[in-house]
C-alpha cells in the first residue's frame, strides 16, 4: 500500500511527487502519457514572477520563485532569471502600489518604473506602446521556467530519492475500497493512502462536484534577427496579452482565449483570428515588424472562476485534486504542493 498515488504527471504532478518524497512519504505518480509532455505543461512557456493584482496569492508567489531560484541553481535548464516587465493598467497603479509597500521587504528589487525605463533593459520594445503607458512593475529575478523540463527534473529527482512514476497509465475510477483508495487502470489497480487528482482540464475522474473548467490560451511562435530579439517578458496588462523570450532568434506571443468550457473536447478555438489575435499583440508590443510567425499553438488549462489555483483537500474518503490554473500556474505550483505536504505531516495525516 502507498502513502500516496498521483494522477497525472504535469507540473502539479510532479511538484507533489517531490515534495512527498521529501517529507518521507512513499509516493507513485500515473502519467496517461509522457511526463511533462502532455496537457497545459507541455505547451506552458512558465513565466514566473511575483507581481500578481490578487493579493491572496502573493506570499505563494514569492515562494514559488524563490522555489524556482533554487532549484535553477541545481538545474540550469529549468529556469531562465531575464527580468519580466508588467505594464500596468491606470486604474491598476494604486493596487500596484500598495502590493509593494506590502510586499517590498520580501522581494526588495521589485520596482515601480516609469514604462520608457523599459526600453532601456528591451531595446525592442516598441517606443509608442511604452509612451501610451504610465507605469510597469519590473522584477529583475523573475523570468520563465522551462515546464516540460521542469516536471521531469522534478519527478527525476523524486525518482532518484525512491519515488516511483509510470508513463503511459490511464487511471480510470477512483474508488473508496476498505477503508482507503483503489486507484484503478483498465488492468488493474493500486491502493493507497491518499490519491489525488491532477489531470489539469480534465479533474472528472473523483465522483464529486468540482469548481474546475477549462480555458484555451493560444500562443504563437516568431522568429526574430538576433540583434532585434526581445531580452526580458513583458506582459500588458490592457491587452491581457504576452511576450516571453525563447532561444536567441525566437519569442513567443500568447493571451488567453475567451473560450472556456467544462470540457476541452468541447472548445473550439477559430485558429486564423486567433493567429491574427496574436499577430496584433507582436506589432504593438515591438517596434520593428521584421519577424516571422512560425506556429500555432492551443493549450487548454484548468480554470477557475476567481483565478485561483484549485485544490481540494483530502476529506474523509481521502482523495482530493490539484490544479494549476488558467495561465498562472508555474509559479504557485511547486509552493502549494509543499504547503499541502506539509499540513499532512503536521496533522499526523498518513
Ligand atoms: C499555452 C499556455 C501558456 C501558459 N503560460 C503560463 C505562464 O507563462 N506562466 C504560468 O505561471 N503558467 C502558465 N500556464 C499555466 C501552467 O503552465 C499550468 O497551470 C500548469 O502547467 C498546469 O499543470 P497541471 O499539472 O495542473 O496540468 P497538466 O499539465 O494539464 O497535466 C495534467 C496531466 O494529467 C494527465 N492525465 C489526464 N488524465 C489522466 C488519467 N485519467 N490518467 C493518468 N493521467 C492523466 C495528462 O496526460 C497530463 O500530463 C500556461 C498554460 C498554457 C496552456
Amino acid at each position: 500500500m502507498e502513502d500516496v498515488v498521483i494522477i497525472g504527471g504535469g507540473l502539479s504532478g510532479s511538484s507533489l511527487l517531490y515534495a512527498c518524497q521529501q517529507s518521507g512519504f512513499s509516493a507513485v505518480m500515473l502519467e496517461d502519457r509522457v511526463v511533462g509532455g502532455a496537457g497545459a505543461t507541455a505547451h506552458s512557456r512558465g513565466m514566473v514572477r511575483v507581481y500578481d493584482p490578487q493579493p491572496e496569492l502573493a506570499e505563494y508567489a514569492v515562494a514559488g520563485l524563490r522555489f524556482w531560484r533554487e532549484f535553477g541553481a541545481e538545474h540550469p535548464e529549468v529556469y531562465t532569471p531575464i527580468g519580466l516587465a508588467y505594464f500596468l493598467k491606470d486604474e491598476n497603479v494604486q493596487t500596484a502600489e500598495n502590493f509593494l509597500a506590502r510586499m517590498g521587504n520580501a522581494c526588495p528589487d521589485m520596482e515601480l518604473v516609469p514604462a520608457e525605463a523599459v526600453e532601456d533593459r528591451c531595446s525592442a520594445l516598441n517606443p509608442r506602446f511604452a509612451r501610451d503607458k504610465r507605469v510597469a512593475i519590473w522584477e529583475p529575478h523573475a523570468g520563465h521556467i522551462n515546464p516540460r523540463v521542469a516536471a521531469r527534473a522534478l519527478t527525476d529527482r523524486a525518482q532518484t530519492m525512491g519515488a516511483s512514476a509510470v508513463e503511459g497509465v490511464r487511471v480510470l475510477r477512483v474508488v473508496p475500497h476498505n477503508g482507503h483508495m483503489r486507484v484503478e487502470t483498465g488492468f488493474g489497480g493500486l491502493n493507497a493512502r491518499r490519491v489525488i487528482v491532477a489531470t489539469g482540464a480534465a479533474p472528472h475522474l473523483l465522483d464529486r462536484p468540482q469548481a474546475v473548467e477549462t480555458r484555451s490560451i493560444v500562443l504563437s511562435s516568431f522568429t526574430s534577427s538576433q540583434e532585434k530579439h526581445p531580452a526580458v517578458c513583458l506582459i500588458d496588462e490592457e491587452q491581457g496579452c504576452y511576450l516571453r523570450p525563447g532561444q536567441p532568434g525566437h519569442f513567443y506571443v500568447g493571451g488567453a482565449a475567451p473560450a472556456r468550457s467544462a470540457m476541452p473536447e468541447s472548445l473550439d478555438v477559430d485558429e486564423p483570428t486567433a493567429m491574427a489575435q496574436n499577430t496584433a499583440h507582436r506589432q504593438s508590443l515591438l517596434e520593428s515588424d521584421d519577424y516571422n510567425a512560425l506556429s500555432l499553438h492551443v493549450g487548454h488549462d484548468g480554470y477557475t472562476a476567481d483565478f485561483l489555483p484549485y485544490l481540494q483537500e483530502p476529506g474523509e474518503d481521502t482523495a482530493g485534486a490539484f490544479c494549476g490554473f488558467s495561465g498562472r500556474g508555474a509559479k504557485y505550483i511547486p509552493s502549494l504542493a509543499q504547503s499541502l505536504v506539509s499540513s499532512w505531516k503536521a496533522k499526523g495525516a498518513l
